[in-house]
Protein backbone atom coordinates (compact mmCIF):
# COMPACT_ATOMS: atom_id res chain seq x y z
CA UNK A 1 0.00 0.00 0.00
CA UNK A 2 1.05 3.73 -0.69
CA UNK A 3 1.12 5.76 2.42
CA UNK A 4 2.09 9.78 1.68
CA UNK A 5 1.81 11.63 5.01
CA UNK A 6 1.93 15.61 4.17
CA UNK A 7 1.45 18.35 7.08
CA UNK A 8 -0.91 20.56 5.21
CA UNK A 9 -1.97 24.06 6.45
CA UNK A 10 -0.80 26.88 9.20
CA UNK A 11 -1.71 24.44 11.62
CA UNK A 12 0.60 21.65 10.21
CA UNK A 13 -2.51 18.65 9.81
CA UNK A 14 -1.57 15.43 8.88
CA UNK A 15 -2.77 14.71 5.10
CA UNK A 16 -2.83 11.07 4.03
CA UNK A 17 -2.80 9.73 0.68
CA UNK A 18 -3.56 5.84 0.86
CA UNK A 19 -3.10 4.29 -2.96
CA UNK A 20 -3.35 0.59 -4.12
CA UNK A 21 -0.32 0.29 -6.26
CA UNK A 22 -2.58 -2.46 -8.67
CA UNK A 23 -5.39 -0.63 -9.06
CA UNK A 24 -4.69 2.96 -8.97
CA UNK A 25 -6.94 4.07 -6.25
CA UNK A 26 -6.54 6.67 -3.37
CA UNK A 27 -8.54 7.45 -0.25
CA UNK A 28 -7.26 11.09 0.69
CA UNK A 29 -8.03 11.65 4.20
CA UNK A 30 -7.96 15.39 6.04
CA UNK A 31 -7.04 17.58 2.98
CA UNK A 32 -6.90 20.33 5.44
CA UNK A 33 -4.72 22.79 2.32
CA UNK A 34 -2.37 22.74 -0.03
CA UNK A 35 -4.53 20.89 -2.56
CA UNK A 36 -1.72 21.72 -5.14
CA UNK A 37 0.92 19.50 -3.39
CA UNK A 38 -2.08 16.51 -2.77
CA UNK A 39 -2.77 16.90 -6.39
CA UNK A 40 1.10 16.55 -6.99
CA UNK A 41 1.32 13.08 -4.66
CA UNK A 42 -1.46 11.65 -6.59
CA UNK A 43 0.17 12.20 -10.12
CA UNK A 44 3.39 11.28 -9.10
CA UNK A 45 2.15 8.02 -8.01
CA UNK A 46 -0.25 7.22 -10.78
CA UNK A 47 -3.50 7.12 -8.31
CA UNK A 48 -6.66 8.21 -8.83
CA UNK A 49 -8.86 9.56 -5.84
CA UNK A 50 -11.83 7.75 -5.33
CA UNK A 51 -12.93 9.55 -1.72
CA UNK A 52 -12.38 11.97 0.43
CA UNK A 53 -12.45 10.99 4.10
CA UNK A 54 -12.80 14.27 6.73
CA UNK A 55 -11.86 13.03 10.34
CA UNK A 56 -13.78 15.71 11.54
CA UNK A 57 -14.67 19.24 10.42
CA UNK A 58 -11.90 22.00 12.13
CA UNK A 59 -11.20 23.70 9.61
CA UNK A 60 -7.36 22.45 9.44
CA UNK A 61 -8.56 18.66 8.20
CA UNK A 62 -11.49 20.19 5.80
CA UNK A 63 -10.52 23.67 4.52
CA UNK A 64 -9.08 22.15 0.68
CA UNK A 65 -11.77 19.47 0.33
CA UNK A 66 -14.18 21.44 -1.82
CA UNK A 67 -11.14 22.27 -4.04
CA UNK A 68 -9.89 18.49 -4.01
CA UNK A 69 -13.37 17.44 -4.48
CA UNK A 70 -14.01 19.71 -7.81
CA UNK A 71 -10.22 18.39 -8.95
CA UNK A 72 -10.94 14.68 -8.64
CA UNK A 73 -14.91 14.44 -8.72
CA UNK A 74 -14.26 12.23 -5.72
CA UNK A 75 -17.23 12.26 -3.14
CA UNK A 76 -16.69 13.60 0.38
CA UNK A 77 -17.41 11.27 3.18
CA UNK A 78 -17.86 12.70 6.39
CA UNK A 79 -20.04 11.92 9.67
CA UNK A 80 -23.11 14.35 9.95
CA UNK A 81 -23.02 15.00 13.34
CA UNK A 82 -19.96 17.68 12.66
CA UNK A 83 -22.79 19.41 10.06
CA UNK A 84 -22.42 22.09 12.55
CA UNK A 85 -18.68 23.04 12.55
CA UNK A 86 -18.82 22.24 8.54
CA UNK A 87 -21.79 24.70 8.58
CA UNK A 88 -19.26 27.17 10.76
CA UNK A 89 -16.53 27.44 8.62
CA UNK A 90 -16.27 30.90 8.22
CA UNK A 91 -16.62 31.73 12.22
CA UNK A 92 -13.48 29.06 12.46
CA UNK A 93 -11.82 30.47 9.57
CA UNK A 94 -12.26 33.92 11.41
CA UNK A 95 -10.46 32.47 14.65
CA UNK A 96 -7.25 31.80 12.61
CA UNK A 97 -7.26 35.36 10.52
CA UNK A 98 -7.78 33.67 6.95
CA UNK A 99 -10.40 33.66 4.24
CA UNK A 100 -13.36 31.18 4.32
CA UNK A 101 -13.01 27.87 2.56
CA UNK A 102 -16.03 26.89 0.89
CA UNK A 103 -18.49 24.03 2.53
CA UNK A 104 -18.01 20.60 0.90
CA UNK A 105 -21.03 19.10 2.65
CA UNK A 106 -21.18 15.46 2.63
CA UNK A 107 -21.80 13.16 0.15
CA UNK A 108 -21.44 10.06 1.58
CA UNK A 109 -22.32 10.02 5.48
CA UNK A 110 -19.51 8.40 7.61
CA UNK A 111 -21.07 5.31 10.18
CA UNK A 112 -19.79 3.41 12.79
CA UNK A 113 -18.86 0.42 10.97
CA UNK A 114 -18.38 1.32 7.14
CA UNK A 115 -15.58 -0.46 5.66
CA UNK A 116 -13.81 1.59 2.81
CA UNK A 117 -12.12 0.08 0.03
CA UNK A 118 -9.39 1.42 -2.62
CA UNK A 119 -9.02 -1.67 -4.36
CA UNK A 120 -7.12 -4.20 -2.21
CA UNK A 121 -6.63 -1.64 0.99
CA UNK A 122 -9.41 -1.71 3.25
CA UNK A 123 -10.56 0.70 6.22
CA UNK A 124 -13.20 0.41 8.87
CA UNK A 125 -14.72 3.19 10.20
CA UNK A 126 -14.37 4.29 13.71
CA UNK A 127 -16.77 6.96 15.39
CA UNK A 128 -14.86 8.41 18.19
CA UNK A 129 -16.54 11.45 19.02
CA UNK A 130 -15.18 13.56 21.94
CA UNK A 131 -12.95 15.94 20.32
CA UNK A 132 -15.78 16.76 17.90
CA UNK A 133 -19.09 15.08 18.03
CA UNK A 134 -18.83 13.81 14.43
CA UNK A 135 -15.50 12.90 14.07
CA UNK A 136 -13.83 9.42 13.39
CA UNK A 137 -10.88 7.28 12.75
CA UNK A 138 -9.61 4.53 10.21
CA UNK A 139 -8.91 1.35 11.27
CA UNK A 140 -6.79 -0.61 8.43
CA UNK A 141 -6.26 -4.24 10.26
CA UNK A 142 -3.87 -5.36 6.90
CA UNK A 143 -1.51 -2.81 7.48
CA UNK A 144 -2.03 -2.56 11.66
CA UNK A 145 -2.23 1.43 11.14
CA UNK A 146 -4.79 3.85 12.68
CA UNK A 147 -5.53 7.14 11.08
CA UNK A 148 -6.97 8.84 14.20
CA UNK A 149 -7.47 12.72 13.13
CA UNK A 150 -7.54 14.37 16.18
CA UNK A 151 -8.74 12.15 18.86
CA UNK A 152 -5.71 10.04 19.93
CA UNK A 153 -2.22 11.65 19.58
CA UNK A 154 1.41 11.00 20.83
CA UNK A 155 1.30 11.19 23.91
CA UNK A 156 -2.00 13.44 24.73
CA UNK A 157 -5.70 13.40 23.31
CA UNK A 158 -7.72 15.87 21.44
CA UNK A 159 -8.59 19.21 22.67
CA UNK A 160 -11.98 19.20 24.16
CA UNK A 161 -13.01 23.16 24.99
CA UNK A 162 -13.90 24.07 21.46
CA UNK A 163 -17.49 23.70 20.01
CA UNK A 164 -19.27 20.33 20.39
CA UNK A 165 -16.06 18.97 22.41
CA UNK A 166 -16.84 16.63 25.22
CA UNK A 167 -13.95 15.35 27.94
CA UNK A 168 -15.60 12.43 29.22
CA UNK A 169 -16.91 11.04 25.33
CA UNK A 170 -13.01 11.50 24.12
CA UNK A 171 -11.80 9.18 26.90
CA UNK A 172 -14.83 6.28 26.55
CA UNK A 173 -13.56 6.56 22.73
CA UNK A 174 -10.18 6.11 23.52
CA UNK A 175 -10.78 3.81 25.68
CA UNK A 176 -13.59 1.52 24.32
CA UNK A 177 -12.47 1.84 20.70
CA UNK A 178 -9.06 2.85 20.05
CA UNK A 179 -6.96 0.93 23.18
CA UNK A 180 -8.97 -2.51 22.04
CA UNK A 181 -6.70 -2.61 18.81
CA UNK A 182 -4.09 -4.71 18.85
CA UNK A 183 -0.91 -2.94 21.08
CA UNK A 184 1.43 -3.12 17.48
CA UNK A 185 -1.07 -0.77 15.72
CA UNK A 186 0.62 2.34 14.28
CA UNK A 187 -1.20 5.27 14.97
CA UNK A 188 -1.04 8.59 12.83
CA UNK A 189 -2.67 11.48 14.78
CA UNK A 190 -3.85 14.99 12.58
CA UNK A 191 -0.87 16.26 13.98
CA UNK A 192 2.51 15.34 14.72
CA UNK A 193 4.46 12.27 15.48
CA UNK A 194 3.28 8.85 14.85
CA UNK A 195 3.11 6.31 18.02
CA UNK A 196 1.30 3.10 18.68
CA UNK A 197 -1.49 1.93 20.58
CA UNK A 198 0.52 -0.28 23.07
CA UNK A 199 2.93 2.87 23.59
CA UNK A 200 -0.35 5.39 24.21
CA UNK A 201 -2.20 2.32 26.59
CA UNK A 202 1.03 2.38 28.58
CA UNK A 203 2.21 6.15 28.87
CA UNK A 204 -0.74 8.63 27.82
CA UNK A 205 -0.94 10.93 30.84
CA UNK A 206 -4.44 12.14 29.91
CA UNK A 207 -6.45 8.83 29.26
CA UNK A 208 -4.83 5.48 31.01
CA UNK A 209 -6.52 2.25 30.30
ZN1 LIG B 1 -9.54 19.28 15.33
ZN1 LIG C 1 -6.44 19.45 13.77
Amino acid sequence: MIHEVLPVGMLGCNCSVIGDEASGEAIVIDPGDDVAEIMAILERRGLKAKMIVITHAHIDHIGGAEKLRSLTGAPVYMHEADRMLSDRLDVQAAWLGIEAPRNPGIDTPAREGDVLRAGSIEANVLHTPGHSPGSISLYLPLESKLIAGDTLFRGSVGRTDLPGGDTGQIARSIRGKLYTLPDETIVFPGHGDTTSIGVEKRSNPFVRL
